[in-house]
């Protein structure tokens, strides 16, 4: 999740309060929108929201989750056949066709970014820093290492919480400024109405989340969620 900043008096805002949000129901046939229902899955989720597992274990869960993730979000990409010799002679061999860029949203998405690298070594790493202030939901890019160059077939947008919707919007219309083939959404909780105002935003990109929660609460966190995703990560608390 991006930064949150507070109002006048140093008092949290509500910007969910009296916000009409949408069912699970509602958004659980969204086209382009894929919910893992892999049981290691399940089971690493249910550790991950514990509200005993420490900042070291909830790391390594979110890197490991991160990977489930990619292996999930990687299945259709495309490939492309080379020739090789193996020790018993030669064959016809694939390769993907085409560079992966992986976006962690500072600072919340590092620990998936970490996951992906686990399943695909060479994928370019873009940080990209959003900070939105909740008052007026203007965003602010107060960090950006995406390269001048683009060789990407795809660029996989990651942070694990996906709540209010307005990082993730952000981010996909900041990759959208780059001439990347095909844009995929990867988080790991989202909530309904996360869900249906970035599917609406952007109906052309991939949507990949371990789980479908059920509400967000007047702050705009998750219900029941895990908590501060960024925080239980680095012990920020
Ligand atoms: N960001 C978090 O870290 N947790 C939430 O529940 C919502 C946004």
């Amino acid at each position: 999740m991006t930064e949150t900043t507070t109002s006048g008096g140093g008092r949290p805002s509500l910007p969910m309060q009296g916000v009409p949000q949408p069912s699970r129901d509602e958004v659980l046939n969204l086209p382009r929108v894929h919910i893992s229902s892999h049981p290691v899955m399940a089971h690493k989720m249910t550790a991950l929201r514990d509200k005993n597992t420490q900042p070291p274990e909830f790391y390594r869960l979110v890197k490991e989750i991160g990977a489930l993730l990619a292996y999930e979000a990687t299945a259709t990409l495309a490939l492309e056949t080379v020739p090789i010799e193996t020790p018993m002679g030669p064959m016809i061999g694939e390769r993907l066709a085409g560079g992966i860029g992986v976006t962690p949203i500072l600072r919340a998405g590092l620990g998936l970014a970490e996951g992906f690298r686990e399943v695909i070594p060479d994928a370019q790493i873009w940080h990209l820093g959003l900070r939105r202030d909740e008052q007026t939901l203007e965003a602010m890019e107060y960090y950006n290492q995406l390269p001048h160059r683009v060789d990407l077939q795809v660029c996989y947008a990651v942070d694990p919480m996906l709540a209010t919707g307005g990082s993730a919007i952000d981010a996909i219309n900041v990759l959208k400024r780059r001439a990347i083939p095909r844009l995929c959404y990867v988080g790991i909780i989202a909530a309904p109405y996360c869900l249906l105002r970035l599917s609406q935003t952007h109906p052309d990109i991939e949507i990949y989340i371990a789980t479908l929660d059920e509400s967000l609460n007047d702050v705009g966190y998750i219900l029941p969620g895990l908590g501060d995703a960024g925080d239980r990560q680095f012990g920020t608390f």
